[in-house]
């Protein structure tokens, strides 16, 4: 006499809850990311709280996008090449930002830059930089 083994008895229910809290983790970041950035793009800040890097790459939120307070260009930083812990909140990653072009004019590391909002994308012509203040010069 044999009996169904669990893996026959059990292993779809475990696929599915496993797949249904893969998909509520999916949505939780995305809805963090997405809160995060209508605090920056709204109030300009406070940037902490923030979301991990790797919930917002788990979000799709594959890029930050900065602007730079020596030379007012936005720029984006892809978040998967960061060599931090994926467990990282976001903001945190302002005190490492560093201008690449001020830093060449200065002939010192220009550090000062401002936390802008999380994109999917990096800017380019059809993705351009987020709302700018009114006020904001360029
Ligand atoms: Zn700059």
């Amino acid at each position: 006499m044999t009996t169904k083994s669990r893996e026959y008895l059990f292993s779809a229910s475990v696929k599915a809850k496993a797949e249904q809290a893969a998909a509520a983790r999916k949505d939780a970041d995305r809805l963090a990311c997405e809160a995060w950035n209508a605090r920056m793009l709204g109030f300009r800040g406070p940037a902490p709280p923030s979301p991990a890097i790797g919930d917002a790459l788990n979000a799709g939120y594959a890029y930050l996008e900065v602007k730079c307070l020596g030379c007012s260009t936005h720029q984006t930083v892809a978040l998967d090449i960061v060599r931090r812990p994926k467990t990282t909140p976001v903001h945190e990653l302002e005190r490492y930002m560093r201008c690449k072009d001020c830093s060449a004019v200065r002939r010192y590391a220009f550090k000062r830059s401002q936390l802008i909002a999380l994109r999917p994308s990096k800017i380019t012509a059809g993705a351009p930089p987020s709302e700018m203040w009114p006020g904001e010069r360029d």
